[in-house]
């Protein structure tokens, strides 16, 4: 299995995994032509995706779903709510609904779909397995529930929401209401949340972690980078990748062996 982050952040969300005959992707927030873009910089081909599965209606993971499924014809899923909330109209023959608990069959991947913490309709997070190895796609999630605590233990590889240094959020520029929403349980975890997530629940099968959703205005690398390996290093028992993410271009394409 191969995966990648193609956009990653506060105004963008794209992410990529693959087996040998198929890929999907999670979420399309940037759009569709930076989508094509960057999957060619890595030799990705749009003709491999059997389905985009989208996570929730926030702009930052939803906008260019319209103009890629319109272009490219690849069948979407998400939950009837969440296109509901989407407010477009997507062409019938593509649409997929899921009910948050549901598993998902294209070809050999398999995508398990769960309910997260999220101030949005019906956000869910995914967790897909193909070749004998599962990775976790959990971003906008406000806090560690039962879900994901279970899928962070059985994972090979993790896109985890690393999104807000607490110091920064709390003394930034943010209003009031915006800090409390970001910092609540249906907000965004902050590296220090993400990272002892990680400690507390991750399994020594776990060997590669994608730092992703980082704030511009909250975090910065660095910061997610250092609190990362300040709780990491307390796991003699883990061998794990790291990979920071970026919204302005992809990652590498990281196979799992
Ligand atoms: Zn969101
Ligand atoms: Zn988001």
């Amino acid at each position: 299995m191969n995966i990648a982050s193609i956009a990653s952040g506060s105004n963008g969300n794209c992410y990529y995994l693959e087996n040998n005959d198929d890929a999907i992707l999670v979420d399309a927030g940037i759009s569709a032509r930076q989508i094509v873009e960057r999957m060619a910089r890595l030799g990705l081909s749009v003709s491999k995706l059997r389905g985009v599965f989208i996570s929730h209606e926030h702009s930052d993971h939803i906008r260019g779903l319209d103009a890629f499924t319109k272009r490219y014809a690849i069948p979407v899923f998400i939950t009837s709510k969440t296109y509901s909330s989407y407010g477009k109209i997507l062409r019938g023959s593509s649409l997929n609904f899921f009910a948050p608990g549901m598993q998902v069959q294209l070809g050999k991947i398999c995508v398990n779909t769960f309910l997260k913490s999220h101030d949005a309709t019906e956000p869910c997070s995914f967790s897909v397995s193909a070749e004998g190895k599962t990775v976790a796609v959990m971003t906008d999630i406000g806090c560690k529930c039962a879900s994901v605590t279970s899928h962070i233990q059985n994972a090979d590889a993790v896109f985890l929401e690393s999104n807000y240094d607490d110091d920064m959020l709390r003394t930034g520029y943010y209003p009031p209401y915006l800090k409390a929403r970001i910092a609540s349980d249906s907000g965004h975890l902050s590296n220090t949340q993400a990272a002892r997530l990680l400690l507390e629940h991750a399994s020594s099968r776990l060997k590669h972690v994608f730092l992703s959703h980082l704030s511009a205005s909250n975090n910065t690398p660095e910061l997610a980078l250092g609190t990362f390996h300040h709780f990491i290093g307390q796991r003699n028992d883990l061998k794990v990748e790291v990979t920071l993410t970026s919204r302005e271009k992809e990652s590498a394409l990281v196979s799992l062996d």
